[in-house]
């Protein structure tokens, strides 16, 4: 007989058929009572044994973590809470775990913290909370590919090795086959990269963007969808040393065409996932819902996490330059009495965590799209606007999260963008093929980043970016 999941059990009709499933024991309740879990669904299968026909060996053998296969005849359940159930006719211990041992991790059924479950990583994804935030990711990088393969964007696997730093310049890490006791040098002391495997200095990218672009400007519509690298010393919620991002980016569309494809983008996954995830979301939800009361009341939130779903998806973004958004912070409470850590006095200031959180969740209450902000404080690639000031970059805010979106429309003007590097001093030799771009068919075009860990983090409303990647990289942290 083929073993069904349990995800598949809970989909059939029960007319007293034969199956056969396999999972792990999440629990044995009176020598009758198993809680089956498989990972296919959060939802655990009853399985209901008659414990006078078996071994009591066997019975011994089937203890909370421990992995089994069992037979047996579905059927409707009896008890509540489920719809339907097994009457075990036979089980076979998979893989024993000793109670003893199982007693020390993560594994024993009682509350865990988030940060004890860090530490054993690899048992958390067993846990009800793992489970439901992986599957909604698996579910939600589905929702992405589909999104733009039903929108006519082909998947670009840029390179994860780059050889330019313009974009990174000190958050980066080096790749390197050099010994690092006993470097070649150079005539003037320096590391002599010229010797080391590419023949020239090389890191892990930090955005697959510039790459991108040079595929869009052939293909139309690309995006990438691939891991990225960032040495920032940031030790914050937000921010992993390796994380996945999504970068969209087409030929002939300017920035509003930018923003309507992120926020078009942005609530078409997060309506998949409520389409398809409601028991993993359900879940999260109640979770977070007891979370929140553990809150001073003033500090929770008013929503659900399914409701802030639906409201992002049911509200348009607001759209507010930056100007206009460092004219509603000058004035705002928390800057007057001097609440920000980092005041915001003038135009130009960049905007911190803070003042993004602010802007979203106390003046707008809704996601906001940032655009048109001041030329120093954004890369060198972002269209200079005709006053010369402010470049066509976008950043999209979200309640709880702060920055998931970073984008702009691109410089396609070479004589521009010469000088904004010659002003950076980006040496013309590094990126001259992203030069030449502007120079044969250059043309209108933008695109932007999203991190897919911030999105994982809105839709599971979990708050800490470590808890929703399978294993995180941050500083001082790569076990596993
Ligand atoms: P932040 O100011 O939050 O550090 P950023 O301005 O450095 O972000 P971008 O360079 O615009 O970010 O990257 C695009 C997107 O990638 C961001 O909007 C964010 O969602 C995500 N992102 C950036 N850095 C990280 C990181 N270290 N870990 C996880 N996601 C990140
Ligand atoms: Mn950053």
């Amino acid at each position: 007989m083929i073993s069904k999941t349990v995800s598949e059990l809970f989909q059939e009709n029960p007319k007293h058929q034969d199956v056969e499933v396999k999972g792990w024991v999440k629990s044995f309740r009176a020598n009758r009572f198993i809680a089956l879990n498989d990972g296919s669904t959060l939802r655990n299968i009853q399985c209901v044994v008659d414990f006078e026909t078996m071994a009591e060996d066997l019975l011994k053998r089937i203890t909370t973590g421990s992995a089994i296969q069992v037979k047996g005849t579905l059927v409707e359940s009896q008890g509540k809470g489920q719809a339907v159930e097994i009457q075990v006719s036979g089980i076979m211990v998979l893989g024993d775990a000793d109670p003893e041992l199982v007693s020390k991790t993560i594994l024993q059924p009682k509350r865990h913290s988030l940060e004890v479950l860090r530490e054993q990583a690899h048992l958390r994804a067993r846990t009800n909370t793992f489970g439901a935030v992986m599957r909604l990711r698996s579910s939600l990088s589905f929702a992405i590919h589909s999104y733009f393969n039903k929108n006519g964007f082909n998947y670009m696997h840029t390179p994860i090795i780059t050889g330019s730093d313009a974009e990174g310049a000190g958050e980066m890490f080096r790749v390197t086959t050099l010994d690092p006791k006993n470097p070649p040098l150079t005539e003037t002391g320096k590391i002599d990269y010229s010797k080391d495997f590419f023949g020239k200095e090389t890191n892990l990218t930090v955005s697959g963007q510039l790459e991108a672009e040079t595929y869009a400007m052939a293909l139309g519509k690309v995006y990438t969808f691939g891991p990225t690298f960032r040495a920032e010393n940031s030790n914050t919620s937000r921010h992993l040393a390796e994380f996945w991002m999504i970068e969209p980016e087409v030929a002939f569309m300017d920035l509003e065409g930018n923003m309507d494809l992120a926020e078009d983008f942005l609530k078409s996954v997060l309506e998949y996932i409520l389409e398809h995830n409601a028991t993993d979301l359900e879940f999260l939800e109640n979770r977070l819902e007891q979370e929140e009361q553990t809150k001073p009341k003033h500090e929770r939130s008013t929503m659900r996490l399914t409701e802030k779903l639906k409201f992002v998806i049911d509200n348009n973004f607001v759209r507010l330059s930056y100007t206009e958004a460092i004219e509603i912070l000058k004035n705002s409470k928390p800057n007057k009495k001097k609440k920000f850590k980092y005041p915001i006095n003038e135009w130009g200031a960049d905007l911190q965590s803070e003042h993004e959180r602010y802007l979203v969740e106390k003046h707008f209450k809704s996601p906001v799209i940032l655009f048109d902000y001041p030329a120093q404080i954004k890369a060198f690639y972002m269209r200079l606007n005709e006053d010369e000031k402010t470049v066509r970059a976008m950043d999209i805010l979200f309640p709880g999260i702060g920055e998931i979106v970073g984008g702009s429309q691109r410089e396609e003007r070479l004589e521009v963008l010469k000088k904004k590097m010659a002003d950076l001093d980006i040496p013309e030799e590094e990126l001259w093929w992203y030069l030449d771009l502007r120079q044969y068919g250059t043309a209108v075009h933008s695109g932007f980043g999203l991190g897919f860990e911030r999105l994982v983090m809105f839709a599971t409303g979990m708050g800490n970016i470590r808890d929703v990647i399978p294993y995180p990289r941050t500083p001082q942290n790569a076990e596993f």
